[in-house]
């Protein structure tokens, strides 16, 4: 079984522009390469999940989704730092999927397909719904980075749920508490 940390993407990994897909958008968030780093090296694997509502409502194909993902995970490459997987639910929130986050569909197939141990895993994102993700799937935790739509979702979570600046602190965060 492995440990994995679950990215959400748009204002978590990236400059959340809404409903995200241009190349000319792409832009790494700061301390997004140094906190994956930090993670890869502790023995973390990491795989990226996402809603991608945008495919569903025929605002980009999942070609283009794709195509902004090899973009992503080439410039991760090129700072040392390997996505193993990633996991994208493309419909819109009508049409009552098991994959739309916060239901726990990707993770649990992420879990089935990766060998996944998620109570040794942890989710990291900008959002309510990934925290409820993390509860969720049953993962050891999730960990609010305060990018993105973060300072907003704060004020809409239990006190309990850890917060950090950027993805640097978060993994700071995930491997203390692995310590404890
Ligand atoms: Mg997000
Ligand atoms: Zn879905």
């Amino acid at each position: 079984m492995s440990r994995y940390v679950f990215l959400d993407r748009d204002g978590t990994l990236v400059h959340d522009r809404g409903y995200t897909h241009r190349l000319s958008d792409y832009r790494l968030l700061d301390g997004v390469a140094e906190g994956l780093s930090l993670l890869q090296s502790a023995g973390y694997r990491l795989a990226i999940v996402t809603n991608q509502s945008g495919i569903g409502r025929g605002l980009y194909t999942s070609d283009d989704f794709q195509d902004f993902q090899a973009l992503l995970t080439r410039d991760l490459a090129a700072r040392g730092v390997s996505i193993g997987a990633q996991y994208f639910c493309p419909h819109r929130p009508d049409e009552g999927c098991e994959c739309r986050k916060p239901q726990p569909g990707l993770i649990r197939r992420a879990c089935a397909e990766l060998g996944a141990s998620p109570g040794e895993s942890w989710m990291v994102g900008d959002s309510e719904t990934d925290m409820q993700l993390a509860d969720r799937a049953g993962l050891r935790g999730g960990v609010l980075v305060l990018t993105g739509h973060g300072v907003r979702a704060r004020g809409r979570l239990r006190a309990e749920v850890p917060a950090a600046e950027d993805l640097t602190a978060a993994a700071r965060y995930i491997l203390s508490a692995e310590e404890s």
